[in-house]
């Protein structure tokens, strides 16, 4: 079995942030944190994701990930960059009204972690 093919198990074949179904081929592996902020290359730190959300988790840590897809759900008409919206996190009180805990990713619900 290859890693990929580990990997995505862990998720029951779903993408662990949206919890959408994957095949073999469509899965990217990501990284839960990030190797530029010291994760790993361990299985349990690696996570099957759709390439829409491994694209947009990209580097960031889960809690700015969670951040992030709150927002997109707010304000579906202007989609912020993730960049945009780090900048609006650090440099503005905004995030006051957007409690950090609504989104729960797919692999949060597995009882894993
Ligand atoms: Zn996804």
């Amino acid at each position: 079995m290859s890693k990929k093919e580990v990997v995505l198990k862990k998720t029951n074949d779903r993408c662990g942030y949206c919890g959408c179904p994957l095949t073999l081929s469509q899965v990217s592996v990501g990284h839960i944190i990030s190797k530029n902020k010291g994760g790993d290359n361990l299985i349990e730190n690696l996570i099957a994701a759709c390439r829409s959300c491994n694209g947009s988790k990209g580097d960031r840590t889960l809690a700015e990930y969670r951040l992030w897809v709150r927002w997109q759900d707010i304000c579906r008409e202007q989609s912020f960059s993730v960049y945009q919206l780090i900048w609006l996190i650090e440099n503005t009180d905004f995030t006051d009204r957007f409690p950090r805990d609504d989104v729960e990713f797919y692999f949060e619900t597995m009882g894993w972690i």
